[in-house]
């Protein structure tokens, strides 16, 4: 199936396997600064996007997703990297967010790997290079168990930081 290319990359094929269980996620690393005008990646701490200063329009940079996880499709494990869209539709809040809530919660990244184990999605990927290392890209994910919860919402009742109720989690040590 072809999809309508939008990017500038040479268009390569999807490989959608009928399901991917995540084996592994690392969300030591999981995100990194954009500017929202033009999708340029940013450094860490920039303040501006010089290319878009420079034609006199700024937006504040904004964290999103470059999660890498491993799957396992019936036959072999892979290395999927999973950005801002495919990573939403598994964490269901921005980037940012996450970020604030790992910063708060010591721990929480961890809990947040552990969450993520286990679950079974669709996932339709593409392959890319990086170096001489062949690794694949999330074009999209569906999540497939019934009563699949976002992993934001588990960490939230881990955590108590839903509607700041007093179930703040005290059992961090
Ligand atoms: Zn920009």
């Amino acid at each position: 199936m072809s999809l309508a290319c939008t990017s500038s990359e040479a268009p390569a094929a999807t490989w959608t396997p009928p399901y991917c269980t995540i084996v592994a996620a690392d969300m030591s690393d999981f995100c990194y600064l954009s500017c929202p005008r033009c999708d340029r990646a940013l450094p860490d701490h920039a303040f501006v996007c010089a290319a878009c200063s420079l034609r006199g329009a700024t937006a504040a940079p904004a964290r999103v997703y470059r999660l890498l996880v491993s799957v396992a499709t019936h036959d072999r494990v892979v290395p999927v990297v999973l950005f801002d869209r495919a990573a939403r539709v598994l964490v269901g809040c921005p980037a940012d967010e996450l970020a604030g809530l790992f910063a708060a919660h010591p721990g929480a990244a961890r809990s947040a790997e552990q969450a993520l184990q286990g679950e079974m999605c669709r996932v339709a990927m593409r392959t890319f290079t990086k170096g001489a290392v062949e690794r694949f890209r999330a074009v999209s994910v569906v999540p497939l168990r019934d009563g699949f919860r976002p992993l934001i919402g588990t960490l939230r009742t881990l955590y108590g930081t839903g509607g700041r109720t007093l179930a703040t989690c005290h059992a961090l040590a």
